[in-house]
């Protein structure tokens, strides 16, 4: 094989065995899941990668769905997802429904939007896997975005739909984390947004947030929003 056609793992620099999605396919809803007639799978990213980072990422994207798909600040897309592909997915597999549906609890948060306090159940995520699940779509989308070019510095990965409960139960209950989206909100407002099926996904980047630093901002389902700061 002539050099110049060897592609190499996006995230560790070992040459390639295959191809991944960037962001997970299972994020994508299905034709026969979507209700919608328009395909929410085109023209979907996927970048080079070795064995060992196709592998390990495999239980990791299920639990990604599953947090991604349950935030009850997603459009329709999203809230089907979660009530057909993340349900059988919780059907198949104890330990995604162990990780996943981990300490449910009762509570009610304030939806600004609509002015209404809702009933809901709040789930305990594990920080530290969602950081890995996003660092490997950071690098994925960086790869692809600048040019075949491996990031090979820290992520920082800032959640913007997850809610710490405090002691409050309903104005400022989630205020910390909507004066960050607002933010950020604020930062991308006028930056392109790229994605071929940008209701399920797309993602935008700025360098003018921290100087020399890019910054992205994933957002899944038009509501879950995480923005990522390369550094
Ligand atoms: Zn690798």
């Amino acid at each position: 094989m002539p050099s110049s056609s060897v592609e190499y793992c996006y995230f560790c620099g070992a040459p390639a065995t295959s191809r991944e999605h960037v962001p997970p396919k299972c994020i994508f809803p299905e034709k026969k899941d979507s209700g919608v007639k328009e395909d929410l799978r085109k023209s979907l990213l996927t970048v080079p990668s070795c064995h060992v980072h196709n592998l390990s990422k495999s239980t990791d994207d299920e639990y990604l769905l599953a947090i991604l798909s349950m935030n009850c600040d997603n459009n329709e897309i999203g809230r089907t997802q979660a009530t057909t592909k993340l349900a059988r997915a919780l059907l198949r597999s104890d330990g995604l429904k162990l990780a996943a549906l981990n300490n449910p609890v009762r509570r009610h948060i304030y939806d600004p939007s609509r002015r209404l306090i809702l009933e809901t159940a709040a789930l305990t995520v594990d920080p530290e896997r969602l950081k890995r699940c996003f660092d490997h779509i950071g690098r994925g989308l960086y790869w692809h975005h600048f040019n075949q070019k491996r990031f090979t510095g820290q992520i920082s990965a800032h959640i913007e739909f997850l809610v710490n409960p405090g002691n409050d139960l309903f104005g400022e209950f989630n205020h910390p984390q909507r004066r960050l989206r607002e933010l950020a909100s604020h930062a991308f407002s006028s930056i392109q947004k790229i994605g071929a099926n940008p209701s399920a996904f797309y993602y935008q980047v700025n360098h003018n947030v921290i100087e020399l630093y890019p910054a992205m901002r994933l957002v899944f389902y038009e509501g879950s929003c995480i923005t990522l700061v390369f550094g």
